[in-house]
């Protein structure tokens, strides 16, 4: 069956939705289709933040939120001016969503329910009048003679304009639609996982979290710092996903076998040190297991203890000095041997996509192709987890949405 339509949306997710909403809110008159290849809508919003739906950062500051983003700041520098923090909270109430901040800065609909924020695309959807089709993804996408003939399953569409927002692919041959069309993709790799450290001694704390720790990965630069959480397969929390975000491409290469270097202290080891020689000097009659200077869970502090090979027992006065140094050493520089990964609570992202350098960032327009968008997840953009994610993603879609009608 063939169909005329204006602008014809890739995608059925977040991205998706918020550029076809915006693209008919712009021009009512415009036909808006959002095609979607599963026969689910906003699959990710629902399964999104354990099912509450981290919906972005309490991050009013730009050159801060940008710190987020491991790939695509050239690109979002523009376009989080545009659709910033601020624009997302009061689309979300325009649309009767009433989002709360956390402690920590993420933002979650008040209902602690994902529902909610799917229920407000749809509607808004569904009041503009934007045709849904869903078990009909792209399967070919052809500039012609001014506009583009894209094959589904059921359907030939003639469209004026086309939005990409259908996420991000696993291998780089789910990307030939677009590179077939001479736009550079860069190579999909995972990001946002957690290390795998096959040490059962390690797995026998799971549970155990730091409140602040660092973690670095040896030989590769920069150390990354958040709450720890000792899992029963390795090491997690928001310290390790930040540098699995930062360094997704480095550890992919590596094959997910590296060193870890992790700081349990969080302070760095010149100042852990100062801390840590007064604690000694100030407790020296009392045994090194009772006196835990970095506060420590005490599951942790015995760990460490066995580590550094000192017996729980001994008084902090009769520790040798190399004694002190390893004890010091394994609370500030521990080396864990990584092997493999996992997903975090199921979350993760690609990393790489349509590159930077192919997209306008006043319009999310192809810089080669007339009338091609992108939005979301398919772009050579990702932020670490936070609701930094869905941040882009709206800030993107409604660009690509409203410049798509302004043809
Ligand atoms: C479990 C999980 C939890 C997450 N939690 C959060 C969170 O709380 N906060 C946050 O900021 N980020 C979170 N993320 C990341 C976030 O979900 C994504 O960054 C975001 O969904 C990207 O939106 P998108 O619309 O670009 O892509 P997607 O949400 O992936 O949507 C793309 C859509 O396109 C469809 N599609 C694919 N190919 C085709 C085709 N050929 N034709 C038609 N349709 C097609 C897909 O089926 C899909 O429905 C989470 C990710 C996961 C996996």
């Amino acid at each position: 069956m063939n169909k005329e339509v204006d602008i014809l949306v890739i995608g059925g997710g977040a991205a998706g939705f918020f550029s076809a909403i915006h693209a008919k809110a712009t021009k009512p008159k415009a036909s808006v289709v959002i095609l979607e290849k599963s026969n689910k809508l906003l699959s990710k919003v629902l399964v999104s933040g354990g099912g509450r739906c981290n919906v972005s950062h309490n991050q009013p500051d730009l050159t801060e939120l940008l710190k987020a983003y491991p790939r695509g700041k050239s690109l979002l520098k523009w376009v989080l001016r545009k659709w910033g923090v601020v624009n997302t909270v009061r689309w979300f109430e325009s649309h009767h969503v009433s989002l709360k901040t956390e402690e920590d800065g993420r933002m979650f609909p008040s209902t602690n329910d994902s529902s909610t924020i799917a229920n407000a695309l749809l509607d808004a959807a569904q009041n503009l009048g934007i045709e849904i089709i869903t078990g009909n993804g792209l399967e070919s996408l052809r500039p012609h003679e001014n506009e583009f003939m894209v094959q589904t399953k059921e359907f030939e569409f003639a469209a004026k304009s086309v939005i990409i927002a259908c996420g991000g692919f696993p291998k780089i041959e789910q990307y030939h639609f677009i590179s077939n069309l001479g736009i550079q993709i860069e190579p999909p790799v995972p990001s946002l996982f957690t290390f795998n450290i096959p040490d059962t001694q390690l797995h026998d704390l799971k549970g155990v979290s730091t409140p602040w720790g660092r973690v670095k990965v040896s030989g590769l630069d920069g150390w990354f710092e958040g709450p720890i959480l000792i899992t029963h397969w390795g090491l997690s929390g928001p310290a390790i996903l930040k540098a699995s975000a930062f360094l997704a491409r480095e550890l992919h290469s590596a094959a997910y076998k590296y060193t870890v270097l992790t700081d349990w202290t969080g302070m760095g080891e010149e100042a852990a040190r100062e801390h840590y020689i007064s604690y000694l000097l100030m407790h020296s009659a009392r045994q090194i297991s009772n006196a835990n200077p970095f506060e420590f869970p005490r599951k942790l502090w015995e760990f460490l203890l066995d580590r550094a090979e000192i017996k729980p027992d001994k008084l902090c006065r009769d520790l040798s000095k190399s004694e002190k140094n390893k004890l010091l050493e394994v609370c500030v520089r521990s080396e864990y041997k990584a092997n493999g990964k996992t997903t975090f609570k199921e979350e993760f992202v690609t990393a790489g996509g349509v590159a930077l350098s192919e997209i306008d960032a006043n319009t999310m327009q192809s810089k080669k192709i007339p009338n091609l968008y992108f939005a979301g997840e398919i772009i050579d953009m990702d932020g670490i987890t936070g609701g930094y994610n869905f941040q882009a993603a709206w800030a993107t879609g409604y660009i690509a949405g409203s410049s798509s009608v302004k043809r």
